[in-house]
């Protein structure tokens, strides 16, 4: 049979080589981890660093086409392996995404809004910033997520010692923005060009990681939406893209819409497709992969997610405290997804929580109920 690889062993690589073996691909990961929660369920596991040599050929050899699961993977390794096998996402569109300056470049070239920005590379760069940019977030250029290698700043002095304190790294510094709300869009987009939608999401942050996400009609202004979904396209389209993307967007209060960056690859705010959708951003991300046809996906019911931290493992002060799935499950329209992760951490997805309803009101109540026996704060 053929087979699916994927370069990286997370939670996503898992969910993606759940839904390839469900469709009668074999798959193939690899990642140093000897326990990584999609080494677990593959059925090669190549145990070795991301930038080997001789495991990405092991990776090419043993794969009729392989994609990635998180966004710092090495770009010499996606390009080694392109040699040698089919990669999607290609290396040239996932480098726009690691890197905030080429990332931003990108949304002005596809004429979609962002965040007032300055790229700061140099001192001098930094000296010339314009007060208009201030307050504002500084950014490192590479390697952030969850909200890490951010700095919020208020004036040239706090902006000159947040650079500092990154190490001077590039960064990139963005105005900070009156939001009203936050939201992302998933699209898949094949070889051939054709480019399909998960519905709009709507996303709740605590503490700089995603917490909930609500999808269902009325959820937000129907033309916004439509913006977002046609932004999303275009961003994808205009990298040439195949394969599953996320884009994130902030609604700021005076209505509008600003993209805020891009994930290439499936995200934790679409994990309510699993259950919610009748075609996943996992099956999206094999069939794109495969080359096989991309239909529009179709949402047959309202969805919450809620994330699952390593907190709640903690929740009572008790480290081998298990969160109360018998009552969780026993709430009509729960979907309890974990990713055999063995070490609970403060701050680290264990796992997510999906929660389908016919109506926003049914599925919104049954969340909260959830939310509330697991000790998430209510929404
Ligand atoms: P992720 O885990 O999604 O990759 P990240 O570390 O790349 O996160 P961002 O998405 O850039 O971080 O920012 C994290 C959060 O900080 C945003 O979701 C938003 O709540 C807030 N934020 C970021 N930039 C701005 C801005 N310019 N104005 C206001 N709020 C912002
Ligand atoms: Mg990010
Ligand atoms: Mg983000």
């Amino acid at each position: 049979g053929a087979t699916l690889g994927v370069l990286g062993g997370g939670q996503l690589g898992r969910m993606f080589a759940h839904a390839a073996q469900a469709m009668g691909y074999f798959t193939v990961v690899l990642d140093p981890d000897p326990v990584s929660p999609a080494g677990l369920v593959s059925h090669h596991h190549i145990q070795t660093g991301y930038e080997d040599p001789d495991g990405l050929a092991r990776l090419a050899a043993l794969s009729d086409a392989v994609t990635t699961e998180f966004e710092n993977v090495p770009a010499a390794s996606l390009a080694a392996l392109a040699g040698q096998c089919p990669v999607a996402p290609a290396a040239r569109a996932v480098a726009v995404a690691q890197d905030r300056a080429q990332e931003k470049a990108h949304f002005v070239r596809c004429g979609v809004p962002c965040a007032p920005y300055a790229v700061i590379e140099t001192a001098a760069q930094l000296a010339a910033i314009s007060g208009d940019l201030l307050p504002g977030i500084l950014k490192t250029a590479r390697m952030g997520y969850d909200g890490k290698g951010q700095v919020r700043v208020a004036t040239p002095a706090e902006l000159a010692a947040a650079w500092d304190s990154v190490g001077q790294v590039p960064c990139v510094l963005e105005k900070m923005l009156p939001l009203a709300l936050e939201c992302s869009v998933i699209v898949a987009r094949g070889a051939d060009g054709s480019v399909v939608n998960l519905p709009v999401q709507r996303n709740l942050h605590r503490n700089g990681i995603l917490a909930v996400t609500e999808v269902y009609e009325q959820n937000l202004p129907p033309a916004l939406a439509q913006q977002a979904v046609a932004a999303a396209k275009s961003i994808a389209t205009g990298l040439h893209y195949v394969g599953v993307l996320c884009v994130e967007f902030f609604v700021l209060q005076d209505g509008s819409l600003v993209v805020n960056e891009i994930a290439p690859r499936p995200h934790n705010s679409g994990h309510y497709s699993q259950n919610a959708c009748d075609v996943s951003q996992f099956e999206l991300q094999v069939r794109a992969l495969a080359g096989l046809p991309l239909v529009q996906p179709r949402q047959h019911s309202a969805a919450v997610m809620l994330n699952l931290l390593g907190d709640l493992w903690f929740a009572h002060g008790d480290v081998a405290h298990t969160p109360p799935w018998d009552q969780v499950l026993a709430l009509p329209g729960t979907h309890l997804h974990l990713y055999g992760k063995t070490q609970a951490k403060h701050g680290r997805k264990m796992g997510h929580l999906n929660i389908t309803a016919a109506t926003a009101e049914a599925a919104r109540a049954t969340a909260l109920q959830a939310a509330a026996l697991l000790g998430i704060a209510p929404f």
